[in-house]
């Protein structure tokens, strides 16, 4: 009889394992084939156990962690690429300059399509990002330059750079060079049938992350709908921060064009003016302390979501909001910390602030009956070592940690 043993010690019969064929369903097709929509399957809907046992509500996280480039953010940067392909802005292989501004996930998302596409990338960083990031970026060989962090409205805000630096490259002479024929034929321009103007000086194009409608595309036509079907239509609620704002319209108008009851919810990190505009109209609320800072001006722990400005994709989510919950950063790293000891998944803050925001609304609703929460695995905990899980540094912040924050969350009235 076969044990365990013998199965693995004794190979098959060369008669067993015939007719030998590469199986192209289990194969995909570069780095571009495994981001979120892959052919096995969609990035996976996780049951976030301890959360949901304690609550009575199924609490799932799409793990977009699990995406090449890292973050939910691959999704938004494929669809960008290809949406300036479409467009006649960008031609595979022709080194073009891709530029962004960036608090780091969509930058290297940016590098990751690019290098299987034939473009070049120019990442513009806050330089108070977690380092591993701006690492990540140049090991995909992008050029990353940081600038300090300032508001929207000042030249130098990153954003704004990332627009300035894509002008001046299309201005400058062709320093780069047209590109030759024989650089051009590449196996991947082969396969790919656009034709590249023939001369095909490297194009600057700026990605706009905030103001482009392939961002919020991206997650109506993949993220919600992997949602619906992952979930068999069985969804209440859906949670998620705000960075951009494009996961929360793009998924929100998926599932509300479906369902318009399905409760959608904002969280929404201290310094952002996000939660005053669901709550009273205005970016800002006076009497609130904490809300007359800005996000770039309080020492933000919490990466990638938070906002104080209205953007193009931030526009279209407000009207879906149902309602809005406020994480404080040392919230986000207490149920961090929680979900790694607990649940052994150890992930990035905007995750777990979405985390707490989820244990908010199911409180708040009084919700105990098996419903359906869902929201967003944004990113990683090993994005997050030299900054929000790093020790030291919340040690010099005066962070000391609460290991009963979660439970005492979860009791809440
Ligand atoms: N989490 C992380 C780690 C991010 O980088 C971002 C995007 N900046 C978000 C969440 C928010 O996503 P969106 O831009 O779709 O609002």
């Amino acid at each position: 009889r076969p044990t365990l043993r013998n199965i693995e010690t004794e190979p098959p019969a060369d008669s067993e394992v015939a007719p030998i064929e590469l199986r192209t369903d289990q194969v995909v097709d570069g780095v571009l084939g495994l981001i979120g929509n892959m052919r096995q399957g969609n990035t996976p809907l996780v049951r976030i156990n301890s959360l949901s046992d304690a609550l009575g509500v199924e609490i799932l996280g799409k793990a977009e962690f699990l995406n090449p480039g890292g973050s939910v953010k691959d999704r938004v940067a494929l669809r960008m690429i290809e949406a300036a392909e479409q467009d006649g802005l960008l031609y595979p292989n022709t080194r073009s300059m891709i530029f962004e501004g960036t608090s780091g996930s969509t930058g290297i998302s940016l590098a990751t399509v690019a290098r299987a596409k034939g473009y070049e990338t120019t990442i513009i960083l806050p330089d108070d990002i977690a380092e591993e990031k701006a690492k990540a970026i140049l090991a995909l060989g992008g050029i990353v330059e940081k600038v300090k962090p300032a508001s929207i409205v000042d030249k130098k805000q990153f954003v704004n750079i990332a627009r300035e630096r894509a002008r001046e490259f299309n201005e400058a002479p062709n320093t780069h060079g047209i590109l030759d024929d024989e650089e051009k034929v590449t196996p991947a321009s082969l396969r790919d049938s656009s034709s590249v103007p023939s001369t095909s000086k490297p194009r600057g194009f700026f990605a706009d992350q905030f103001e482009n409608m392939a961002n919020f595309d991206a997650h109506l036509k993949s993220t919600g709908p992997e949602i619906w079907r992952q979930t068999g239509g069985r969804v209440d609620a859906f949670v998620s921060g705000a960075g951009t704002g494009g996961t929360l319209a793009g998924v929100g108008t998926f599932l509300k064009s479906i369902r318009s009851s399905i409760v959608v919810a904002l969280a929404d990190p201290e310094g952002s003016g996000l939660y005053h505009k669901v709550k009273s109209g205005v970016m800002f609320d006076p009497k609130e302390s904490e809300g007359t800072r800005r996000r770039h001006q309080v020492d933000t722990l919490v990466e990638g979501i938070g906002l104080n400005r209205l953007t193009q994709n931030i526009d279209l989510a407000l009207p879906l909001i149902d309602d809005a919950f406020r994480v404080t950063d040392m919230e986000a790293i207490n149920m961090s910390r929680h979900l790694a000891f607990h649940d052994g998944l150890f992930l990035g803050s905007s995750s777990a602030c979405n985390l707490v925001a989820c244990v908010q609304l199911v409180k708040k609703l009084k919700w105990n009956d098996g419903q359906t929460v869902v929201t967003i695995l944004c990113d990683s905990g090993s994005r997050h070592f030299s900054k929000y899980r790093n020790d030291e540094r919340l040690q010099q912040l005066g962070f000391v940690a609460d290991p009963e924050f979660v439970q005492r969350l979860l009791r809440r009235k």
